[in-house]
């Protein structure tokens, strides 16, 4: 897996690809405005992503653009429906509770599609196939997997899927929960804990970035999950708009290139992502 480092021509052609698909793919007499009272969709939302869930939102230095896979999907996703995009950052842990205060309308942030949230949120189709991840010391050779971490101590993060995991399936195991997530891997680092924990494509990220010299990825992919676009109950309409414009983009070859800019290569689930689409 190779990183990409760019991010200044995504915008260029996700704009005129999503021109082409907006004439290609509307074809009714709104000319490309969906929105307003007909659509029930309105002009603007407000976004929320997570702070720091590399490679999917991050800042590339302190202070700067949020960027990642996440951004440049729900960039897109709202010039294909026609909203513009207020966007926010928060804890991962504060996104469900802000959507149901209506704090934010749309949440794009790696998140885990799960029965409990869908109580909460409506959730899109999904739109990336994920699972878990072992990351340990890249001196440790004892352990080779999740069935290593029985009674040990294990990193992760507050309120994610990877909690519910290490309580409910490692036996014996404390789950050291942090608010942010690089505060679970410098456990690992300073021997506080003794395993992370992770979304694979966070783990290895962060492996093959800042963790390059300190820590490894061990064991098989854990636990298939399904990542959704979360939307504040009671809007429908823009759930159905967005599911379109998703199912648009897989199909026109658009997310399979934003994919390859930030994982550097085709997603290989693509087909099994297609068959999910509802749009
Ligand atoms: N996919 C994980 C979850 O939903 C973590 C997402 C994140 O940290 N942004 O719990």
């Amino acid at each position: 897996m190779t990183i990409s480092k760019r991010f200044t021509t995504t915008a260029a052609i996700a704009g005129s690809l999503a021109l082409v698909g907006g004439l290609a793919g509307c074809g009714s007499d709104s000319g490309g405005g969906e929105g307003g009272e007909e659509g029930g969709i309105a002009d603007s939302y407000t976004v929320v992503t997570d702070t720091a869930f590399v490679p999917f939102e991050f800042q590339e230095e302190e202070g700067g653009e949020y960027v990642g896979f996440d951004i440049d999907i729900i960039y897109e996703i709202a010039d294909r429906v026609g909203f513009e995009v207020e966007h926010e950052n928060t804890n991962f842990d504060g996104i469900i509770p802000g959507l149901q205060t209506g704090t934010f309308d749309i949440a794009i942030a790696g998140m885990t599609i799960t029965e409990e949230r869908a109580e909460a949120v409506d959730f899109t189709s999904p739109y990336y196939k994920s699972g878990l991840r072992v990351g340990v010391p890249i001196d440790n050779d004892t352990i080779q997997g999740v069935d290593d971490l029985e009674g040990l101590t294990v990193a992760t993060r507050l309120g994610s899927t990877s909690a519910d995991y290490i309580q409910n399936n490692i036996e014996g195991a404390t789950a050291n929960t942090y608010e942010q997530l690089d505060q679970a891997y410098l456990s690992v680092e300073g021997g506080g804990s003794d395993a992370v924990l992770y979304d694979a494509p966070n783990v290895e990220y962060y492996i093959l970035t800042a963790g390059q010299d300190s820590m490894k990825a061990v064991g098989e992919l854990i636990e298939a999950q399904d990542y959704g676009i979360a939307v504040a109950k009671g809007n429908d309409e823009l759930v159905t708009a967005m599911n379109e414009a998703l199912a648009e983009m897989i199909d026109d070859g658009t997310y399979a290139e934003i994919f390859a800019e930030w994982f550097g290569e085709e997603p290989e689930w693509l087909e099994d992502l297609a068959a999910d689409q509802v749009g």
